[in-house]
């Protein structure tokens, strides 16, 4: 219990730090960002205007990486609904297409008969996209990306600590570098990477799996160096007729029903 008190309160100052750090960093984007705006109307030569944009998309990853920094830091409580996590796969489809390349297939694989979750949809969305992108980064020479989801019974402590029931699985498969045991042990580990500096910042998948383990589920990694990579996300089925919530991009900001 100690060991667990002590990394919690680890994990809040390292909290702080990110989220200060984060925070000052994104503003002194937003300053390079106008600059480059200005610049953009007097530059002339094509080799110029190339090259703001090659410093636009820098400043974007930037903040793209700022944003999961601020977030984890944040740590924000969930905006739970029910939702069929079937259709909410369907309408995420197309930004998931959009984060691989061609190199890259992805199929979707969706079990007709599917339960209803209790869920925070634009943190499941988030989730998926984390693990699309790891995936991805795993096939720099391309590959196949499987996405799958499932209704499954568990016994007790059949996954991780979970207690018997139903369940709805989501399993991203991809046939890319895979993992050493050492990092799937690792992986889940907050600023755990093994990506070069400022293409990853080691806090994609400890995000999914708080996120994951939140709601109620558990996240399991296979991996064989060589083969790929199986993640599967398991999530407590709701057994009675829920008020289920239609899937959509409207708003960010949800209401219960
Ligand atoms: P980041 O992507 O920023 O490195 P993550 O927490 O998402 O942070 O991932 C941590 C590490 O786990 C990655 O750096 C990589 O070594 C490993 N990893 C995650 N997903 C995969 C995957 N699908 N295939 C191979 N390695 C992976």
């Amino acid at each position: 219990a100690n060991a667990a008190l002590f990394q919690s309160q680890k994990l809040e100052a390292l909290g702080q730090l990110t989220g200060g750090v984060a925070h000052d960093f994104n503003n002194l984007l937003s300053v390079l960002a106008s600059g480059l705006d200005v610049l953009t109307t007097h530059a002339q030569a094509h080799s110029e205007l190339k090259m703001i944009q090659s410093m636009r998309r820098a400043i974007e990853r930037g903040a793209a990486l700022t944003q999961q920094l601020l977030s984890f830091a944040r740590r924000q409580p969930l905006k739970a609904e029910y939702y069929n996590i079937n259709s909410l796969i369907s309408s995420f489809d197309p930004v998931l297409r959009r984060a691989i390349d061609a190199s890259i297939s992805l199929s979707i694989e969706l079990s007709s008969q599917i339960s209803a979750v209790l869920i925070d949809a634009a943190r499941f969305e988030a989730a998926l996209l984390n693990l699309v992108v790891n995936a991805r980064d795993a096939m720099p020479d391309g590959g196949h990306i499987r996405m799958s989801t499932q209704d499954t019974a568990l016994r007790a402590h059949e996954v991780g600590t979970l207690p018997e029931g139903n369940y709805v699985k989501i399993t991203v498969t991809d046939t890319g570098t895979g993992m050493p045991q050492e990092a799937v042990k690792r992986a889940v580990e907050p600023f755990f990477t093994t990506k070069e500096l400022g293409k990853g910042t080691g806090l994609g998948l400890s995000q999914v799996y708080g996120f994951i383990t939140q709601s109620g589920g558990d996240l399991i990694i296979n991996s064989k160096p060589g083969e790929g990579t199986s993640i599967c996300m398991y999530l407590p089925a709701v057994e009675d007729d829920a008020p289920i919530k239609e899937a959509g991009h409207s708003s960010g900001d949800a209401e219960t029903v």
